[in-house]
């Protein structure tokens, strides 16, 4: 059997077709990148490892090797944000991070 589709039904179609292409664009970008929550430096995990919001804060005597210069925002686990106080962390997916943050397992971010 066959099927004849008029010029108007071919156009209008297309033109729906491509009607939904920004839609879904927005669709996918908000999939991909959902908002990060804040850290919370008594979230178990985060306690874990030793995690702080301000690295001034961080007790030299139970974190011996902390360095006042480490912070995340210069720790290789670090994402940065743009115009953000605040990153990710590959250590803890989905949370942002305080630029001034730290946690023992800082490493120097590679220059
Ligand atoms: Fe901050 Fe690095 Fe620890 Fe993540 S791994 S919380 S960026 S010091």
């Amino acid at each position: 059997m066959k099927q004849t589709f008029s010029r108007r039904t071919l156009v209008s179609g297309a033109f729906c077709a491509v009607a939904l292409i920004p839609a879904l664009g927005v669709i996918s970008t908000s999939e991909a990148a959902p908002a990060l929550q804040p850290l919370d430096p008594s979230d178990p995990t985060a306690k874990s490892f030793g995690y702080l919001n301000d690295t001034t804060k961080v007790d030299a005597s139970a974190y011996p090797s902390h360095k006042a210069d480490q912070v995340c925002s210069n720790c290789a686990q670090f994402v940065a944000m743009a115009g953000a106080a605040t990153g990710g962390c590959n250590v803890f997916p989905g949370k942002s991070v305080q630029k001034n943050g730290w946690c023992k397992v800082w490493a120097k971010k590679p220059a």
